[in-house]
């Protein structure tokens, strides 16, 4: 913090809290904001009263704790803002609703129109816990290409969709990909991996200025959550130019990091990747506070349905997933990636990807020489050994971690994977045990309670699978501390973001509990009272901040 010593410091907002939660191990009682930035703090209640001003606005919150607001470490913000845009099949309860959206949306449109529906749907909100059929997506738009993917790796699409992508009877899977037959060989509509961008290349999505304006309201939508910084794990070159956009426009209500995707073949050769990361030009940390880019993002396996698994998936004993990248080629591709002065996240979801993972990066090293931590991170690493994380701790290799994809597709899991795989998904106090840094994230699509994610972390509770190895559960304070601190580490800025800390851009958030002595179930819903992002208010129902 700099001032003139000749000008006494007027703060713009005082804060009174109940209790506020710097997460660096020390509690504060008020906290005083000016521009963008914590300008102090004090254990007193009355302790920075002397710094006010006619221009404070002294905000009386002793029914409240505080907190720093919550940094998501992997999130998908452009895509959950485009859902906006598509139809809105994650909204059905049965098959017939989501084909009833799906016609409707047809009806609409002029003939031979894409169709696309929002990504953040999954079978089992449906009363059939089954994915619509080729010939029930037929019926619903005979006439109109529809492609209704699922997630990032999973897709269901009609006949119509396949013949514009040029899809025909007999053609081959494309490598890392599956196009889903039935018995009789003929198509069932479903894609998998590499199937799903071959056909979805085809299907224009929404304008840019569209794009813009709803990374705006999605983004508001996450503030009102909690959320002040994420970390939007897979940006291409046309979402770059929607999100310059919205933060031109002063849009974007959550800070953003970036993570530019590089595909692999069949999407991109070796030489194509390594010329798209030359013509990049910018590198990692370039932006500001509000806008950065944090690296690449590179897909080493598939999701639920295809991620690379060292033991056979548990419903279909002859998968074990697929891997998208040659090594040799990944490491060539990472390895001049580093020396240009980015950071790589790269997913990895099954146990077979993640050693897959590890040697591509300590090949990476041995040729760049040490790189700083969180230079080379590991997204996800949902299924792992106890040899594979003390690699990672020992080679300095963070983890992003989100737990509410067990939340949320525990019971997918238990069907793929089966319940012994389903329980050791993301332990994360074994991660912590072996050392790792990690950051906490969500990867749901949609804008989440960051607290529900909390309540996963200590409860290990999901929302239809029950309870999944409780063991690994972790305190409260220790999971606020991997949503806050954590992904501020991850994004090189522990020294602006994390923690409530004079110097610090203020972030923070208000609850009307104290999330550290609350029972956990308390937590589940818990929203917050306010949220300030620099310093503004992206959240404030009841007005206690006005000015
Ligand atoms: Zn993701």
């Amino acid at each position: 913090m700099t001032r003139e010593p000749a000008e006494p410091l007027r703060l713009d907002y005082l804060i009174r809290a109940g209790t506020i939660h710097s997460m660096t191990g020390k509690t504060y009682r008020s906290v005083g904001l000016r521009g963008a930035e914590i300008a102090a703090a004090s254990a007193e209640p009355d302790g920075l009263d002397d710094l006010t001003g006619h221009s404070t606005a002294v905000v009386d919150a002793s029914d409240l704790t505080l907190l720093p607001a919550f940094a998501d470490s992997h999130e998908h913000l452009i895509e959950a803002s485009r859902n906006t845009l598509l139809v809105p099949v994650d909204t059905a309860r049965s098959v017939a609703e989501f084909t009833g959206l799906v016609a409707d949306a047809a009806r609409d449109a002029t003939p031979g129109k894409w169709i696309l529906t929002s990504i953040a749907w999954h079978e089992s909100n449906l009363a059939e816990n089954r994915v619509p059929t080729l010939a029930e997506l037929d019926a619903a738009a005979p006439d109109h290409p529809v492609l209704a993917r699922r997630g990032g790796h999973f897709a269901v699409v009609n006949s119509a969709a396949l013949r514009a992508a040029g899809v025909s009877a007999d053609t081959p899977d494309p490598p890392g990909g599956k196009i889903g037959r039935l018995a009789d060989g003929s198509r069932d509509g479903t894609l998998e991996g590499g199937a799903v961008y071959q056909v979805a290349a085809f299907a224009p999505g929404p304008s840019r200025a569209e794009l813009a304006a709803a990374l705006g309201t999605t983004s508001a939508a996450y503030g009102a959550l909690g959320v002040g910084t994420i970390r939007e794990a897979m940006t291409t070159l046309d979402d770059l130019a929607a999100y310059t956009d919205a933060w031109e426009q002063g849009l974007l209500q959550v800070r953003v990091r970036l993570m530019m995707r590089v595909p692999s073949e069949p999407e991109l050769s070796t030489d194509q990747a390594l010329a798209l990361i030359r013509g990049l030009g910018a590198r990692s940390g370039f932006g500001d506070d509000w806008l950065r880019i944090w690296g690449l993002k590179l897909v080493m396996d598939g999701g639920v349905e295809g991620a690379a698994l060292k033991d056979p998936y548990a419903n279909d004993p002859g998968n074990s997933g697929h891997l998208n990248w040659e090594p040799a080629a990944m490491t060539q591709v990472c390895a001049e990636a580093v020396r240009r002065g980015w950071r790589i996240g790269t997913h990895a979801v099954g146990d077979r990807a993640l050693r897959t993972l590890l040697d591509v990066y300590e090949a990476v090293v041995e040729q760049t020489g040490p790189v700083p931590p969180w230079t080379l991170v590991i997204e996800h690493g949902m299924v792992s050994d106890a040899a594979q994380r003390d690699r990672a701790v020992r080679d300095g290799f963070g983890v992003t971690v989100q737990y509410p994809v067990l939340w949320n597709m525990g019971s997918e899991m238990l069907r793929t994977w089966g319940p012994e795989r389903t329980r050791r998904v993301t332990p994360l106090d074994q991660w912590l045990a072996a050392g790792a840094d990690l950051a906490a994230g969500t990867d749901i699509v949609q804008p989440f309670n960051p607290m529900t994610n909390v309540w996963g972390m200590v409860t290990r509770g999901t929302k239809s699978a029950g309870i999944q190895g409780p063991g690994h559960a972790i305190s409260i304070g220790t999971a606020l501390e991997l949503y806050t601190m954590g992904t501020a580490a991850l994004n090189h800025e522990q020294d602006r973001l994390g923690s409530i800390t004079p110097g610090n851009l203020a972030d923070l958030v208000a609850y009307p509990l104290d999330p550290l002595t609350a029972a956990p179930d308390g937590l589940a819903e818990l929203t917050p009272a306010f949220t300030i992002v620099g310093g503004r208010a992206t959240h404030d129902p009841d007005k206690r901040l006005a000015r």
